[in-house]
C-alpha cells in the first residue's frame, strides 16, 4: 500500500487513519498471511500501535516470528 503523500513537500509521506465504519479488524485483515506464503509487515498492520514507528517495527518481528527466524519476540519488545 503506497500514497501519494510521500512525494508531498509539507507532508513527506502519511499514516495510518480509522476513518467512521473501519475498525482493527480492518488492520488484522491487512495482517492475515495469503496462503501462508504472502507476509504483510508495516505500521498499518499494527492494530495496537499503528501509525508508529515501533507498530511498524513490532509488525516486522511478528512476521519473521511466522516464518520462524530471529530470536526477538513481540512480548520481549513491548513488555519492560
Ligand atoms: C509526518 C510524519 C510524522 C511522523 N511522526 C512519527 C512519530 O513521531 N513517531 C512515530 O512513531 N511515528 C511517526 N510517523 C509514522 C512512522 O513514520 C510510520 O508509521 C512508519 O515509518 C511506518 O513504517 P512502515 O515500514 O510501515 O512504512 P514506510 O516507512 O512507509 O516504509 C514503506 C517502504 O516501502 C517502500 N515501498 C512502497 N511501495 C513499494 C513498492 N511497490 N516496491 C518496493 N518498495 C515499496 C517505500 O518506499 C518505503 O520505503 C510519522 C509519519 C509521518 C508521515
Amino acid at each position: 500500500m503506497q500514497t501519494g503523500q510521500r512525494h508531498a513537500s509539507k507532508a513527506l509521506g502519511s499514516y495510518t487513519y480509522i476513518p467512521v465504519g473501519a475498525s482493527f479488524d480492518d488492520l488484522d485483515a491487512l495482517a492475515a498471511p495469503v496462503d501462508g506464503k504472502v507476509f504483510f509487515a508495516g505500521e498499518a498492520t499494527s492494530a495496537d500501535y499503528y501509525g508508529t514507528a515501533h507498530g511498524a517495527l513490532i509488525s516486522g518481528l511478528r512476521e519473521a516470528a511466522r516464518l520462524g527466524v530471529g530470536d526477538a519476540t513481540v512480548e520481549q519488545l513491548v513488555k519492560p
